[in-house]
């Protein structure tokens, strides 16, 4: 019996401690592997000053960049420490405690969590046979809010538009779409999403935009619907070093950086899928993002693949048994010598 008192949701929560022991090639967590945009990296060096001070409480220049970048205006952005924060803060802006959280499963796997640290209850719902929502099944699931990944973390796939289309207009529930990758797939919904008065689209700077330890993310929607998540935000979530960084990368240096390295991505993510079907026993699924999931078809488990592939100084992201796919390894798309690391030491394991 613990001697104070605890949040009861909390019991089946477990912090978040990913495997992050060092390793020659790491492919384990979708960051940007070719590093930091330049530019960015400059500003950190020569923008110190300041520090003695609070950021600005709602990174207002950060959010007029953002939103210059998503072709929304500024009141309709709103910035926090990560993507993390943003998918936190909304979840317990936009729902009262008990509420339902509906989410296709699998996907990204801090989702349950994130709802029970807000007191919401998690309804996973199966993706379809085809790896898409399952829109008819989450209308059914009741929901209060639902939460969609598109590109889907961890299968890679695009949600299609009627999928999304039809969640808005059936469902009375707000929409947080979580579009972190989706600078290596299309258009998506960012630049739309205020004209949609329950459409939240969230984005990071941790993936495509090489910064996942400054810890930058932000969403758009109306500015009604912003304005709620901004009162769960609270001040201060973006530091000052965070803020000039991330400026930089939306500048126009920065962003033909991300650009040129997006491009790479996509088409180094063709070539890992393509090496990957090679070898037998592995399927790859068709991928949006800048990873590739890998079914282990061969009556491998996910973990023990992982394990060797360790040894062998390569680290990717097992996942057991996922609904529909079985056995996988989600593996990290970047510069061609790390890929081919990682094939022939997935080739020499799986023979
Ligand atoms: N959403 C998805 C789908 C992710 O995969 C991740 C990172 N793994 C995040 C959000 C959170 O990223 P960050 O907090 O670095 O923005």
């Amino acid at each position: 019996v613990s001697a104070f008192a605890t949040r009861r949701s909390y019991a089946e929560l477990r912090p978040y401690r990913p495997d992050r022991r060092p390793c020659a090639v790491d492919l384990s967590d979708n960051t940007n592997l070719w590093g930091s945009p330049p530019a960015a990296l400059a500003a950190l060096r020569e923008g110190a000053g300041g520090e003695a001070r609070y950021p600005a409480a709602q990174a207002d220049a950060l959010r007029e960049a953002l939103a210059g970048y998503a072709g929304v205006r500024p009141e309709e952005v709103v910035t926090g420490c990560g993507s993390d924060d943003v998918l936190d803060s909304a979840l317990r802006a936009l729902a009262e405690p008990g509420a339902r959280l509906a989410f296709p499963w699998p996907t990204f796997t801090m989702i349950p969590d994130f709802a029970r640290m807000n007191g919401l209850k998690p309804v996973p719902v199966a993706l379809r046979a085809d790896g898409q929502p399952d829109a008819e099944a989450l209308l059914r699931a009741a929901p209060d809010l639902v939460y969609l990944c598109s590109p889907n973390n961890p299968t890679g796939l695009e949600a299609e538009a009627r999928t999304v289309e039809r969640l808005l207009a059936e469902s009375g529930a707000v929409l947080i779409l979580d579009e972190a990758y989706a600078e290596f797939a299309g258009a998506g919904w960012l630049g739309s999403a205020p004209a949609h008065p329950r459409l939240l689209v969230v984005r990071t700077l941790s993936k495509a935009f090489g910064l996942a330890g400054v810890r930058v993310g932000y969403a758009a929607g109306s500015a009604a619907l912003v304005a709620e998540v901004e009162k769960s935000r609270g001040p201060y979530k973006v530091s000052t070093p965070a803020e000039t960084a991330a400026r930089a990368a939306l500048s126009p240096a920065g962003l033909a950086w991300v650009r040129a390295r997006v491009e790479e991505a996509r088409s180094e993510r063709a070539f890992l899928g393509a090496e990957a079907a090679r070898i037998p026993g592995v399927e790859p699924l068709s991928s949006r993002a800048n990873f590739v999931l890998l079914r282990l078809t061969g009556g491998r488990e996910a973990a023990e693949v992982a394990g060797a592939l360790r040894e062998r100084g390569v680290a990717v992201r097992p996942f057991a048994a996922l609904p529909g796919l079985g056995e996988a390894l989600r593996v990290t798309v970047g510069p061609r010598p790390l890929l081919e690391s990682f094939l022939d030491a997935l080739a020499e394991v799986l023979r």
